[in-house]
């Protein structure tokens, strides 16, 4: 059996910190679970720059095309804000998303029951909750031509276009009804059918793929306004959310606060399977690289050890070895173990960054029996 490739880039600022932690899960799980990664790492973003004058080397886009999935930290920072626009940090992290075509966007919203108070809504809504948003990501109105600002008569005129193929809508669907049966098996999917054409056409493909491919996932259909009050109303109804690009912007923004803290988010970017049968696959943290705290151990690393769950889960169908550190962090997190972001005012002492990566891994053995 060949083992599976693993690209790391743990890129700007916190990046470093919270990827040192995953590393050590990655070492256990080798260790200790048999689970073998061939891992590879290297420079992007800012890292990138300071060494190779560009935020993303070329050998490392070849590397990132080959592998079974790529873990990122984050990028940026206040030193390359004066940068020119080609060679900023986020160039390095547009440019995989685009060459890699990662069309669908996934964001989990996972509400841990030690931590439900951080949410805005109340926390019998939202304990417990396990939702996917998953967004289309590389079309929509954020893409369509005509596009642009011009005159018309004397006042000025601001265009967009939402434009989409039925192959489009086709294959994120797929990605979600994929998701799908390794969670719950329900899928809603949420346009404006009662007011744009592209929703109806959206609606019709999403069930004829359903129909012809999925006939076993329970499929609902929603329109996004609607969809957008029953996410704040009662989360829990939902397993796995597919949308289009506008409306998953919004909406898994929404859901990303049902759960509380940036630190605790994370997220995968997903393209056509590859010859493996695995789908192209970026896993990421939703936070960035937060050079207010960089440097000073005081990150959370919950979001990229989360992210690496999702790895397991979704690039290497290893979804026990994802749901047993995902309880691995709800335990540590009932323990009262807290970095200084999940800190409200309780008055506990806040854990390190590496604390925090050791004390998941002391749980590690403990848990998903
Ligand atoms: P940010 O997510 O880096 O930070 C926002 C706030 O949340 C900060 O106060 C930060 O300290 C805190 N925070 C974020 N992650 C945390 C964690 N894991 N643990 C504890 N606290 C955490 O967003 P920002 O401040 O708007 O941006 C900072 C830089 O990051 C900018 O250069 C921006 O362009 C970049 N950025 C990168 C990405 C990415 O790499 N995907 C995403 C967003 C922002």
């Amino acid at each position: 059996m060949t083992i599976p490739g693993l690209l790391i880039l743990p890129g700007d600022g916190i990046g470093p910190e919270v990827m040192a932690e995953v590393r050590k899960i990655i070492d256990w799980m080798g260790e200790n679970r048999g689970l073998g990664f061939d891992v590879s790492e290297a420079l992007v973003g800012g890292a990138a720059y300071d060494v190779h004058g560009t935020p993303l080397h070329d050998d490392t886009m070849a590397k990132a095309q080959k592998v079974d999935a790529v873990l990122l930290g984050a990028v940026g920072g206040p030193k390359y804000d004066t940068l020119d626009f080609s060679v900023k940090p986020e160039r390095g992290l547009l440019r995989l998303r685009k060459e890699m075509d990662l069309y669908a966007n996934l964001r989990p919203a996972q509400c841990f029951d030690a931590v439900a108070d951080f949410s805005s809504l109340k926390k019998d809504i939202v304990a417990g909750l396990d939702l996917m948003i998953v967004r289309e990501l590389t079309s929509g109105v954020y893409f369509g031509e005509p596009r642009g600002i011009h005159t018309e008569g004397d006042e000025r005129v601001g265009i967009n276009t939402q434009y989409y193929t039925e192959g489009e809508i086709a294959r994120v669907a797929r990605s979600a009804f994929e998701l799908a049966r390794k969670r719950d098996n329900r899928v809603c999917s949420m346009e404006k059918a009662n007011v744009m054409e592209s929703g109806i056409l959206w609606r019709d493909v999403v069930q004829e793929v359903h129909d012809a491919e999925y006939p076993d996932t329970a499929l609902s259909h929603m329109y996004a306004d609607a969809g957008a009050m029953q996410l704040t109303r009662w989360p829990k109804q939902f397993d796995v959310i597919v949308t289009d690009n506008l409306f998953g912007d919004l909406l898994s923004d929404l859901a990303a606060m049902l759960t509380g803290s940036l630190g605790m988010l994370p997220s995968a970017s997903l393209g056509a399977p590859m010859e493996s049968g695995r789908p192209k696959a970026l896993y990421e943290p939703v936070h960035g690289s937060a050079p207010d705290i960089a440097g000073q151990g005081k990150a959370n690393p919950i979001a990229c050890i989360l992210s690496f769950a999702m790895a397991l889960r979704y690039s290497f169908d290893q979804g026990a070895e994802a749901d047993r550190l995902e309880q691995a962090v709800q335990a540590v997190l009932a323990d009262g173990l807290r970095t200084a972001d999940l800190l409200g005012q309780e008055g506990i002492t806040p854990v390190s960054t590496s604390d925090m990566g050791d004390a998941i891994i002391t749980k590690l053995p403990k848990v998903g029996q």
